[in-house]
């Protein structure tokens, strides 16, 4: 039996074998044209989306992990200016390791990476997790949304990129749909708009599946820290995500569909009428960032522990 050839190049390369299958897209492609499709697929995905043009300076908040460097170096490839944002959680033996893994991708880009670590600006995360009664993921999330943005402001990047892919995308809308928790639902979208202390923030790798994106880190030789981060207790988003993969699996595409369908003709009606509805924002009174309470959390953190 003769192997499956590529899509693109059977014709002039029909020795060629190729090396990933995307039954979504009914494409069969060797790793050069695998490489070439996704980039050119992120790169329509940042247009259509109007996520930043070639005179934004970029900020790409990199974990370590493959979606995030495998971000940066796209973004790269495709000639954007974008250097990398590092936040050290002092995770035992997690942290050192993606933090190595951030500054070799930075090393060979030949681009910045600021690190943030938080043993000198309060406390490792797990010590600070002793200090709130929520959840160890949303007090990470929080911190990180807290330096990204204030890094990003003060050094002058216009720009802040996620490496959130479709699997992501798809497990929080398919929650949010289970839940019809319109609020979340009407910000779910690729781009977030700046508003006014709060930069704007974008997801190039939106509908770049978790496959896709990590064969495209491990094609380019890009190391990246593989483990989940050790305090993740995602049940649920876990589940959600193997749910729909089986979904998928049965039928190739149900996760593009599904996620570029509420792009499409759910967000636009939700988009308009919630927004101006939402949150007011102020600025906490310690700090001067931005929050939704007098003093922000991270503050009010730091003043449990005594630290301000
Ligand atoms: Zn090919
Ligand atoms: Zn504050």
């Amino acid at each position: 039996m003769t192997p499956p050839k590529c899509t693109i190049c059977k014709a002039k390369k029909t020795y060629f074998p190729v090396q990933v299958v995307l039954p979504s897209y009914n494409l069969k492609l060797c790793r050069e044209h695998f490489l070439e499709w996704l980039e050119g697929r992120v790169a329509h995905t940042i247009k259509k989306y109007r996520m930043f043009t070639c005179e934004d300076k970029i900020l790409v908040a990199v974990s370590g992990g493959k979606d995030s460097l495998g971000l940066w170096f796209l973004l790269h490839r495709l000639g954007y200016e974008a250097d990398g944002l590092y936040i050290d959680l002092g995770i035992p033996e997690y942290s050192a390791e993606s933090r190595e893994h951030a500054q070799t991708l930075a090393n060979r880009l030949g681009r910045t990476l600021h690190v943030v670590d938080m043993r000198e600006e309060l406390a490792p995360i797990g010590e600070m997790r002793n200090w709130t009664r929520k959840p160890p993921c949303s007090v990470c999330g929080t911190v990180k949304r807290y330096y990204m943005n204030r890094i990003a402001r003060e050094k002058g990047y216009t720009v802040l990129a996620t490496g959130h892919n479709l699997d992501d995308e798809t497990a929080v809308l398919w929650n949010n749909t289970l839940h019809w928790n319109m609020e979340y639902l009407a910000k779910q979208y690729p781009v977030l708009a700046a508003q006014g202390p709060f930069l704007k923030k974008v997801k190039p790798l939106c509908l770049v599946s978790e496959k896709e994106s990590a064969l495209y880190t491990i094609f380019n030789r890009i190391s990246y820290v593989k483990p989940e981060c050790p305090y993740s207790t995602h049940a649920s988003s876990l589940e959600n995500k193997r749910f729909l993969q089986q979904l998928e699996e049965a039928r190739p595409g149900t996760k593009i569909t599904f996620y570029t369908g509420f792009l499409k003709n759910l967000s636009p009606l939700l988009h308009e009428p919630l927004k101006s509805t939402g949150v007011s924002l102020a600025l906490c009174k310690v700090c001067g960032e931005p929050t939704t309470t007098e003093i922000c959390f991270l503050c009010q953190l730091k003043q449990k522990m005594g630290k301000i």
